[in-house]
């Protein structure tokens, strides 16, 4: 507040902090492989994301006989998504956030599974979001070499393709980065899956890997692979967005 300052220094000053910051966020959002220390300006900021975790609760999904079991494995992972989504400006809605199955959410089948996904796919249509992920873990009991990930799209949606080509491109680029080679794969087309049918918004089911292989199972339960596959899902959708 001196008298020989100027009449608008602060004001020159957050101008050139804006540069910085701006300048600095925008060198971080080029080069691909590093997300953002500034949230604010990046593609995610203020899109809306449902992150649908599979199963849950009386609905274990697949599981192997030393115990693992892959809801406890999808909702770990939707757990660190949310988390770099909302780093990245994101508001992020989950299906189930504990481990339940949400068949007690409608009265609209008489199949308690099938109860189960309605209610995914009216949490998803309530929502409306930009796009939702249904995060899964694949199993092929007769082919336990079988490994890596897979992702599904509603065959008339071309918005949600693009969104699983993108997905299933970094995911194997994530495996690849934590020393496994996994073949490459394209997305699948698919119209007969119910929340791909049902559900209004462009999105995808991403089976992060396959509960039958060993090196996946592993893999799966790993916290900081866990990380890999969350920010390799969120690299896909900031070049998505
Ligand atoms: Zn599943």
């Amino acid at each position: 507040m001196g008298k020989n300052r100027g009449k608008f220094p602060d004001f020159k000053v957050l101008i050139l902090l804006f540069v910085l910051v701006t300048a600095g966020n925008l060198l971080i959002l080029k080069s691909s492989q590093t997300l953002p220390v500034f949230w604010f300006f990046t593609p995610l900021s203020g899109r809306t994301v449902v992150i649908d975790p599979g199963h849950g609760g009386i609905d274990g999904g697949a599981y192997h006989g030393d115990g693992t079991l892959e809801k406890h494995i999808n909702l770990s992972v939707a757990f660190k998504l949310k988390s770099v989504l909302e780093k990245n400006g994101a508001k992020v809605v989950l299906t189930r956030a504990k481990d339940e199955s949400l068949d007690y959410r409608n009265n609209k089948s008489k199949s308690r599974h099938k109860r189960d996904l309605i209610a995914r796919a009216d949490i998803i249509n309530e929502v409306n979001p930009d796009i939702y992920l249904s995060l899964h873990v694949n199993a092929e009991k007769n082919s336990p070499a079988t490994r890596g990930p897979m992702v599904f799209y509603y065959r008339s949606s071309p918005e949600s393709r693009r969104l699983a080509e993108l997905i299933q491109a970094h995911l194997e680029e994530a495996y690849k980065s934590a020393g496994h080679s996994v073949r490459k794969r394209n997305p699948y087309a698919n119209s007969t899956l119910f929340l791909l049918c049902n559900a209004r918004s462009p999105g995808v089911i991403i089976e992060l890997g396959f509960m039958t292989n060993a090196d996946d199972r592993r893999l799966l339960q790993n916290p900081d692979f866990q990380n890999k596959l969350a920010n390799a899902i969120v690299l896909a959708l900031r070049e998505y967005f």
